[in-house]
């Protein structure tokens, strides 16, 4: 079903309807603006006082095909996606194969395009390193010219510096940039959680913040010293944020994300080795917590991504040590957000700036506005509509989350993408 008139949704505060034509936003009427009713053959949605945001992108998740498709794959995560919001999506490449070749990357876009023909559309990420072992340089010129949009070694942190070094240079011949797991993983060895109190009491082996900041320290140097700008993933404490406050105000090419469960959760709710709670890297500190907030707000941070990491259940129904690390993100990324905008953390022009505009911006895909003309990507959000995440409304195969059971406020209703519904609700 295609729609060209969306009425009663809500832009910038005023209530109208949203005229679509042949894929792009034609206008925005106020209700207020006396105009021509919709003809019969015209195709009218009731947007039911949604409000109108851009379509939003995602530029870390885990989709998990080739490979681990019982804990995702890419027909599901990429409905995951559309349900959440996220109309495009940069997905990392620790897949089974690894993504470090051609053929991989070209597999992934095409069930892509034969599951999700009219989006949300997917942009692989190449690993940095051949089978991501940190070893030898993985075909990059390759991999950008399959369609990779960013290389990575997420999950599996580039350690030799030297390597670190000629992989930036490498990306930025190729103009493309390179996303960093920030992780030591001699100071993180062993670990399964955030260093410190809860460590202590709860007898678990802990992975020190300075882990994740002395890697930061070396892409800010690094970044500084070759002039090549450098993505930092999934920054998750205090002393991080620091650091690329110092090198923002030097003006070093740094950008960094955090993940809705780093702004939204401490170390505390590893109480009772919850599993759900298990994430790399961990959750940390209420005072971490606010830090980030504070970095979002004054975009020290720039981006919002969902580090979206699926697992079956079964997987995570273990001792808390034997559990894999992630939480599934895209379902629920939105509305988690949306309690941060309730709670006067952000505005909602925030929340489009972290999780539409800079990380489509940064990564070189198409910035959803919704100006006249552009194309009709954007969803429709209800503020109020309260829901809980579970087996029956979750499209991610994972189930992994800690709001698993519990009430969220605020929902994506519908979501189109070239004017064309990817979920809608309505
Ligand atoms: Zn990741």
């Amino acid at each position: 079903m295609s729609y060209t008139h969306i009425q009663n949704v809500v832009l910038d505060s005023t209530s109208g309807s949203l005229i679509l034509h042949q894929g792009c936003l034609q206008a925005f009427i106020p209700d207020s603006d006396s105009y021509d009713t919709p003809s019969a053959r015209e195709q009218t949605l009731d947007g039911r006082c949604c409000h109108v945001l851009p379509s939003l992108t995602d530029i870390h998740v885990h989709l998990r095909e080739p490979g681990f498709e019982y804990k995702e794959d890419i027909a599901s995560g990429l409905a995951a996606a559309a349900a959440g919001g996220f109309g495009r999506v940069l997905a990392m490449a620790n897949t089974r194969p690894v993504n470090d070749q051609g053929s991989i990357t070209r597999y992934m876009l095409q069930k892509a395009h034969e599951h999700h023909p009219d989006g949300p559309f997917l942009y692989p990420v190449g690993a940095l390193t051949r089978g991501l072992k940190g070893k030898e340089l993985a075909p990059l010129a390759e991999l950008a010219e399959a369609g990779c949009r960013a290389f990575s070694n997420d999950g599996l942190p580039v350690q030799d510096n030297e390597l670190f070094r000629r992989a930036l240079e490498y990306a930025s011949d190729l103009d493309i940039i390179v996303i960093d797991h920030c992780e030591d993983s001699f100071l993180s060895a062993g670990g399964v959680m955030n260093e410190g109190r809860m460590s202590d009491y709860l007898g678990l082996k802990g992975i020190p913040h300075v882990a994740e900041s002395l890697q930061v320290s070396r892409d800010i140097l690094l970044a500084a010293y070759l002039d090549i700008p450098v993505h930092l993933a999934h920054i998750s404490c205090a002393s991080s944020v620091e650091l690329i406050y110092q090198a923002k105000q030097k003006s070093i090419p740094v950008s960094a994300e955090t993940c809705p469960h780093y702004l939204h959760w401490s170390e505390e709710l590893v109480k009772g080795y919850n599993t759900l709670a298990r994430v790399n890297p961990p959750l940390r500190t209420p005072d971490d917590v606010l830090a980030l907030r504070q970095a979002v707000r004054e975009n020290v941070v720039d981006i919002i991504a969902t580090d979206h990491a699926p697992h079956a259940d079964f997987e995570k129904e273990v001792p808390f040590a034997q559990a894999p690390n992630g939480i599934s993100g895209l379902d629920t990324a939105l509305a988690l957000c949306l309690d941060l905008v309730r709670r006067n953390v952000l505005q909602l022009q925030d929340l489009v700036r972290l999780m539409a505009t800079s990380p489509a911006r940064l990564f070189g895909l198409p910035v959803c506005t919704l100006e006249p003309g552009r194309p009709a990507d954007f969803i429709l959000v209800d503020l109020e509509h309260r829901w809980t995440p579970g087996p029956d409304t979750m499209l991610s195969k994972g189930k992994n989350t800690p709001c698993l059971g519990q009430t969220l406020q605020g929902r994506v209703m519908a979501h189109f993408l070239g004017g064309v519904p990817v979920i809608n609700r309505l």
